[in-house]
């Protein structure tokens, strides 16, 4: 299978668009490492359907990516146990919705540290490995939201932002080793983020669920539709492909139109 020597690591992966990229990138043969949160027999059936899947090898990390030293730790297993990662796909996100004055304090630091700090970190433990093989891909999941912003999401605006500034950042720096660096920018994917968000956007903006649904989530969307899941993992598996090798520093779309208007 194309990918079969290559290991990739996929954060945020224990559920939504991260599962679905893991699915892709072993469907073509490339050992899987996932991690993120839930409950511990769901990710061990997620974990042996991935080594099903790609005939080789599927390991779960539970790091915690707002800790830095658990993220080191991730990176040092992945080398002994996996030969280091080729992919790395910074896709865990987490999303707050409030008034910038109401804002909580420490909701604004976990969403920097985990949609905007870890991967700055896991970048700069993945960039060496892949400098010495001459070979590697970097993609992370930044939102529409790192392109337009939407009230009430400062934090998660603010991250996305960055994300999308990192990965072009970064592109540049290892274009000459072999390395391409993008990112993918979904509309709204029917996830359990986006689900969770449905009360909060119905408490901030006074509005009911399908008010919420047709009027604030699909309302950008020309297509009124939600994106797929595996619309975003099939991006994510052609940017490991050699016919991208020369698509890097690169914000792709998949956003039903949102961003065209
Ligand atoms: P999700 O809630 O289904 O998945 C989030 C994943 O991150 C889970 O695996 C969770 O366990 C993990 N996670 C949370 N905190 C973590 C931590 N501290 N350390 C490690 N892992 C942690 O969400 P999703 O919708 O699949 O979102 C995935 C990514 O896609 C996020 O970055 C999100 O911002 C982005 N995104 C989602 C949408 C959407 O509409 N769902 C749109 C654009 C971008």
């Amino acid at each position: 299978m194309r990918l079969q020597d290559k290991t990739a690591l996929v954060t945020g992966s224990t559920s939504g668009i991260g599962l679905g990229i893991a699915k892709a990138l072993a469907a073509e043969g490339a050992n899987i490492i996932i991690n993120g949160f839930g409950e511990e027999a769901a990710i061990e059936a997620e974990r042996a359907a991935l080594q099903v899947l790609n005939g080789g090898k599927a390991a779960y990390d539970g790091a915690d990516l707002t800790k830095p030293d658990e993220i080191e730790a991730m990176f040092k297993r992945a080398d002994k146990d996996m030969g280091g990662v080729d992919i790395l796909v910074n896709n865990a996100g987490m999303q707050y919705v409030a008034p910038v004055e109401d804002f909580p304090v420490e909701k604004w630091d976990m969403i920097i540290a985990l949609n905007l700090t870890a991967a700055f970190h896991t970048i700069r433990h993945a960039v060496p490995g892949m400098r010495k093989k001459g070979w590697g891909r970097i993609i992370g999941t930044a939102s529409a939201h790192s392109l337009v912003a939407s009230p009430f999401k400062s934090a998660y605006v603010t991250a996305k932002h960055g994300l999308a500034g990192l990965t072009k950042t970064v592109a540049l720096e290892v274009a000459e080793a072999g390395i391409t660096v993008n990112c993918i920018s979904p509309g709204y994917v029917w996830t359990p983020l986006v689900e969770n968000q449905i009360p909060d956007t119905m408490k901030a903006r006074h509005m009911t669920r399908e008010q919420v649904i047709n009027d604030v989530l699909l309302a950008g969307q020309p297509t009124k539709q939600f994106v797929t899941v595996e619309q975003v993992a099939a991006i994510a598996a052609f940017l490991t492909r050699d016919e991208a090798a020369n698509i890097t520093g690169a914000n792709l779309s998949v956003d039903g139109g949102w961003t065209a208007a």
